[in-house]
């Protein structure tokens, strides 16, 4: 079979990327002779349940968090569903406040959508050109039935960081608690969820070449959650469902091949991004965007000067695969919400997302 990827520059790595080989290695033997079911009482039981354990601990320790508190999910969808509508349920006493930002991913702005049809009330904060939203803001928006706040920490479109530390800072100080999607920011900067502060974070194997269908809730001790599934009672009874032990392994050998060597990752990806923000600039195509701002090397928000970013992107096809500043939605390409947001009418069409 032809690789793919040794025809086409593959540059939409916040989408989605390829599985390391050695995650994929690591991996196979739990889908074969490692077959077991990790609640199991026999050897093979054991020896799932042993390298389950052994990921935990891994990601806890890379990510700042104590194992007992990392939840395994199907994603970062899903543990940004457990996290808002859990906590929203647990706490339903306390209020049902949430404070959030129009430049969220749409599993965010979906679910605050669906729990604002059901009564709950949603503010969201203003932000500047870069997307950042202001403490100001966020301190005259937070009311006495305030319970969470959900920022991302760094967006999928533009690499822009949040300030999520300062933020849950002035949240705690008013007893509001703070949900983190870290999707974009695991493997791209360091992340440790102690020092942040959060009370609850969300991220997915899959954009940091581990394999796609598996991600993690982090939930803070003492911070209650009610779960979406109810079964086995896997993952203190926060995520019922027999263990995906292929997957969970994979994403533990996926964070500590890219943290391990994250000195040379972070050359490299900013060696290319410079090379390739200097193609694009000096060859007058087009100028980054979000220059002087804090964000991550990897994601390149690009304004072409005089193409549309679609007819752009196809006539490079064969040359490279980015991606738009649009999302197919049930198969009608509109502007996406964050470039609506962050642009205006006349640049909408024409924002291409570089990755690397
Ligand atoms: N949040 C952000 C910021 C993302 O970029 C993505 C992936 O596109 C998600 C959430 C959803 O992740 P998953 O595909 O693991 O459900």
């Amino acid at each position: 079979m032809v690789n793919i990827l040794e025809e086409l520059k593959y540059l939409d790595n916040a989408a989605t990327t390829r599985i390391d080989n050695r995650v994929l290695e690591v991996m196979m033997p739990y889908f074969l002779d490692l077959f077991g079911n990790a609640s199991s009482n026999h050897k093979l039981g054991d020896l799932a349940k042993k390298a389950i354990d052994q990921s935990r601990s891994l990601i806890s320790s890379y990510l700042g968090c104590n194992p007992k508190e990392l939840i395994f999910t199907s994603g970062a969808t899903e543990s940004i569903n457990l996290g808002i509508k859990g906590f929203l349920e647990a706490n339903s006493l306390k209020g049902n406040h949430i404070i959030s930002v129009r430049t969220e991913h749409k599993a965010v702005l979906n679910t605050l959508d669906y729990l604002e049809a059901r009564g709950c009330e949603i503010s969201y904060l203003e932000f500047d050109e870069n997307g950042v939203v202001s403490l100001d803001n966020l301190d005259s928006t937070i009311k006495n039935n305030t319970v969470l706040i959900v920022l991302m920490l760094v967006n999928n479109e533009t690499g822009v960081i949040q300030p999520i530390k300062k933020i849950t800072e002035l949240a705690h100080n008013k007893g509001v608690s703070v949900l983190t999607d870290a999707t974009q920011a695991i493997g791209k900067i360091d992340v440790d969820f102690e020092e942040l502060g959060v009370d609850l974070m969300c991220f997915s194997a899959h954009k940091i070449n581990g394999p796609k269908g598996v991600g993690a809730l982090v939930v803070k001790k003492g911070t209650e959650i009610t779960p979406l599934f109810h079964g086995g009672g896997q993952e203190y009874g926060l995520r019922s469902g027999t263990y995906n032990t292929p997957l969970i392994v994979g994403f533990g050998e996926a964070i500590r091949l890219r943290y391990s060597d994250f000195t040379n990752y972070l050359k490299n990806v900013r060696e290319r991004r410079d090379k390739i923000v200097e193609y694009f600039e000096h060859q007058g195509i087009g100028v980054e965007n979000f220059k002087y701002v804090n964000k991550v090397p990897n994601i390149i928000s690009i304004q072409l000067l005089h193409d549309e970013a679609e007819d752009f992107l196809i006539t490079n096809s064969t040359r490279f695969v980015a991606s738009t500043g649009s999302a197919c939605n049930s198969n009608i390409i509109e502007v996406s919400h964050v470039i609506k947001e962050l642009f205006n009418k006349d640049s909408q069409g024409k924002i291409v997302r570089i990755s690397i």
